[in-house]
């Protein structure tokens, strides 16, 4: 394969130090402590021997969007390093729920009350609690997960009382083709008034946005570990 600009091997615990700082940087005139905001690393596509230079050179939080993918890669890796904290970062079906919960220690796409519904018995019947966010579509695109705005309140309340999950807070990916800030202050306000402390917002592109907005954790993949391979048509 001819190499494009976008296939020149990256140093990824380099750009890991530099996200690290770009983190401190945003940080630092909002007076927040930059210990306050997680480094998600997106690992999704990327195969183990990658991941592993990351978790070499420390990282510990990752991010994978298919259950299916991160079985494929995870158990051994979290069985090679320790302290690992998976994220699911993607649609979850309800037939995965059981694997998901398996392997992952944080479900953050928590988008419909079915698959909430089914995550709080499977947890049950597991005895295993594991900490979800609720997506929130804060565009309120058609195509894309999440609960609607105006659905969010009695959602999460639902999800947190009739159904006991461990709501920790809310994720939301804005509209691609749209200035994110709006988007970001929507979703802390949304957990704001539901008293919900974690914040996942901000990606490769608009992370450093995100932090004045009280991003508790960013989810960064490409300005990590280079561009993505475009699946084959
Ligand atoms: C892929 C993905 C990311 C990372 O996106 P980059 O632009 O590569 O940083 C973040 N969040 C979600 C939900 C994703 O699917």
């Amino acid at each position: 394969m001819p190499e494009t600009k976008n296939a020149i091997p990256l140093d990824v615990a380099e750009n890991l130090r530099d996200i690290r700082a770009r983190i401190a940087r945003a940080c630092a005139p909002v007076d927040r402590p930059a210990e306050e905001v997680t480094l998600v690393a997106v690992s999704k596509t990327n195969p183990a021997d990658r991941i592993r230079v990351a978790l070499r050179a420390g990282q510990r939080v990752f991010g994978e969007n298919r259950v299916q993918e991160a079985q494929g890669k995870w158990p051994a890796l979290k069985q090679e390093f320790s302290g690992v904290e998976l994220h699911l970062i993607g649609p979850l079906q309800t037939n995965k729920v059981k694997d998901a919960l398996i392997l992952f220690d944080v479900i953050e796409t928590v988008d419909r009350p079915r698959l909430a519904r089914v995550l709080a018995e499977e947890m049950e019947k597991m005895g295993r609690s594991v900490p979800v966010l609720i997506q929130v579509n804060t565009g309120e695109e058609h195509q894309k997960a999440g609960i609607l705005p105006a659905e969010a309140r009695t959602f999460i309340g639902e999800c947190r009382d009739a159904l006991g999950l461990d709501v920790q807070g809310l994720m939301c990916i804005p509209p691609a083709d749209e200035e994110p800030s709006p988007h970001f202050a929507l979703l802390r306000e949304i957990a704001r008034d539901a008293g919900l402390p974690v914040l996942s917002m901000g990606m490769s592109g608009d992370f450093e946005k995100a932090v004045p907005f009280g991003a508790t954790h960013v989810r960064v993949g490409t300005a990590i570990f280079g561009s993505r391979p475009k699946p084959v048509a």
